[in-house]
């Protein structure tokens, strides 16, 4: 292990220095073990995978021997800010997060970060830890979110201890080792904003320019520009979301990456029975954060954001017109956002249901399908997975997906529609049914396969922790062998709840 880390850095972000991060070392963990890994994760970094059976592995990854990293300096916690469902929430921060500095492996850099691993600064109330059960959901979540082609933080790895951590009743600890290129957040910049650090928010952005978007140097107003590529970057990304039935659960400000990453594993969760208003964080009373909403949240974040750069736009503007030049040009590029994503998800649903080509009336068809999963409560994986096995030509095809709703006529007037449109590519149903399950995943991780892996795991047995990655970093094959993964969530199912407690 000792080795493989010998190639962490201090990062470009720690290097801007302490008016952006406080740096300690981890709180120590007791006795601690693996309880997840990602190979793959670790070969991205250009680590041996064998790194994990070294029995210094688990002591270096739950922060005990952070003092030892070659990175030479402390590991630090950031500083943010944010909205929390809709409100400003004033300072936050990495409150039990730890960056590890920076590893370079094939052209790319990737920081690393430990979550749960103690008391920092920016801890408000709050114990430093993780449990064992948020860990693990978000070890999964990001490995299969990767695979399923949507930008994610990696997780290298799951390291767990018997230590107590008290939430609603007594767990235990964990600590995920997160990856990303960077791990700035809206938040970050919001925060320098409300305390009209001007400075510390341009070297911000210039940071995130220069390591992320440096042709955004070419541009009339770089920073507009920023904000720009963040706005495109978040839409694209909730296309993304919205086109698997992912539910983020907890959009606050703060939970935004400005690179458009998913970020922050919390009460997150796949749509089983479609329900446009599901809402999978069983603290967010409102909705706010309901499937249907996210289109909006994202659109009312990078808002957020827009106001947290104003301060740095428009420094070619005079004086006299600068401020309302620049709230001009702010919403321009915010209108982006809508310009952007409607085009793209509606792609993405028409990638969907196999359509090759474009017409006029393929919206009305896929949001119509929608409709009636939502009154059918029809699972959402499983119907988009079974429109492959439809024919153009008769209805030989249609049961698996007719089989999923209750109103067998709704489904089958789609049908007539569906298969009227098909008529009109020129693709024969091999060739559609191929790209279709390309797009359309048999496996996601649904709660209920999670939880079954928890279980587990409390129990010190990790296997279901690792079968369960290992079908999740294939979601568009057939796994004869784990059939069972992909169907429909068992009774049990329906009373899992998940909250922002983790
Ligand atoms: P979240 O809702 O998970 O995005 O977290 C919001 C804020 O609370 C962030 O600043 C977190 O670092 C902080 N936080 C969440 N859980 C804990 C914890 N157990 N201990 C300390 N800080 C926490
Ligand atoms: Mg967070
Ligand atoms: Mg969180």
């Amino acid at each position: 292990v000792a080795d493989a880390i010998g190639n962490t850095r201090d990062g470009s972000f720690a290097q801007l220095g302490t008016s952006f991060l406080t740096r300690l070392p981890a709180a120590p963990l007791n006795a601690p073990y693996v309880v997840g890994f990602s190979a793959e994760a670790a070969r991205m970094l250009g680590f041996d995978p064998s790194i994990a059976d070294d029995a210094a592995f688990a002591a270096y990854f739950c922060g005990n021997t952070t003092r030892e990293w070659p990175s030479q300096a402390l590991p630090y916690a950031s500083v943010y800010s944010g909205h929390q469902f809709g409100v400003w929430a004033g300072q936050l921060g990495d409150g039990r997060a730890l960056g590890l500095g920076e590893v370079e492996h094939g052209g790319a850099r990737y920081e690393l970060q430990l979550k749960g691993s103690g008391r920092t600064p920016y801890s408000r109330m709050g114990d430093g830890r993780a449990v064992l059960r948020s860990s693990i959901r978000e070890f999964l979540c990001s490995e299969a979110m990767h695979h399923l082609g949507i930008p994610t933080t990696r997780a290298l790895c799951v390291i767990g201890s018997d230590q107590p951590v008290r939430r609603e009743e007594i767990e235990t600890a964990a600590v995920v080792t997160r990856v990303a290129p960077s791990f700035v957040r809206f938040g970050h910049f919001e925060h320098f904003y409300s305390n009209d650090r001007v400075d510390a928010l341009q070297a911000l952005a210039d940071h995130v320019i220069d390591r992320f978007f440096p042709q955004c140097r070419e541009a009339d107003d770089p920073y507009l520009a920023l904000l720009g590529e963040s706005v495109l970057r978040t839409a694209d990304l909730i296309a993304q979301w919205q086109a698997v039935g992912f539910c983020h659960g907890v959009m606050n400000t703060d939970n935004m990456s400005i690179l458009g990453v998913t970020i922050d594993y919390g009460p997150f969760g796949f749509v089983d029975g479609f329900d446009a208003n599901h809402i999978c964080n069983h603290s967010d009373t409102s909705g706010r954060y309901a499937y249907r909403m996210q289109p909006q949240i994202a659109y009312w974040n990078c808002f957020c954001l827009a106001q947290a750069l104003l301060p740095l736009f428009g420094a070619r503007y005079d004086e006299a017109s600068r401020g309302e030049r620049s709230v001009e040009d702010a919403q321009r590029v915010l209108e982006g956002f809508k310009d952007r994503f409607a085009p793209a998800l509606e792609k993405r649903l028409r990638d969907k249901l196999g359509l090759a080509t474009e017409r006029a009336g393929d919206d009305a068809l896929a949001n119509k399908l929608l409709e009636i999963m939502h009154a059918n409560r029809a699972d959402f994986t499983l119907t988009f997975r079974h429109l492959a096995r439809m024919s153009k030509h008769d209805a030989s095809g249609d049961a698996p997906a007719r089989d999923l709703f209750l109103d067998r006529a709704a489904f089958d007037l789609w049908a007539n529609d569906y298969r009227a449109r098909l008529s009109e590519e020129t693709r024969d149903d091999t060739a559609r049914r191929e790209a279709m399950n390309r797009v359309n995943p048999k496996y996601v991780l649904r709660n209920h396969l999670a939880e079954t892996a928890i279980r587990r795991a409390k129990e010190k047995d990790f296997s279901e922790v690792e079968r369960l990655a290992a079908v999740l970093r294939r979601p568009f094959d057939e796994q004869p062998e784990y059939e069972a993964y992909a169907a429909l969530p068992p009774d049990w199912a329906g009373s899992l709840e998940v909250s922002c407690s983790s």
